[in-house]
């Protein structure tokens, strides 16, 4: 039997809490989820070699802005997709992904 998240909540200071089916709560920042977004563009980013240190990456608007979560929206019944505020929402966070990462807290 898997466990699987009762209540999705946003929390000050760039936190999201998901409560589980077995009464544990775990949360996540905001920062960290978007790091490890499963979608093939971000997993090919991830394993390009390191930009120049010469190179100065321009930010637009959105990614200078604090990182928020702005929706997640269930995908079947295993995953959940995340819209971040800086317009990215192809992820798909499966359950599984969710439990390995955050840190669990008191309930
Ligand atoms: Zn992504």
């Amino acid at each position: 039997m898997h466990a699987y998240p009762t209540k999705l909540e946003l929390a000050p200071d760039s936190y999201l809490v998901i409560s589980w089916s077995d009464g544990t709560r775990r949360r996540y920042r905001f920062g960290e989820l978007r790091d490890i977004c499963p979608c093939a563009t971000c997993r090919e980013k991830r394993n390009a070699p390191p930009p120049s240190p010469l190179e100065l990456r321009i930010l637009s608007p959105q990614e200078a802005q604090p990182l928020r979560i702005n929706g997640m929206q269930p995908v079947g019944n295993y995953a959940y997709s995340i819209a971040f505020s800086d317009g990215h929402d192809t992820g798909i966070f499966t359950l599984e992904l969710l439990r390995s990462v955050g840190e669990e807290v008191a309930s």
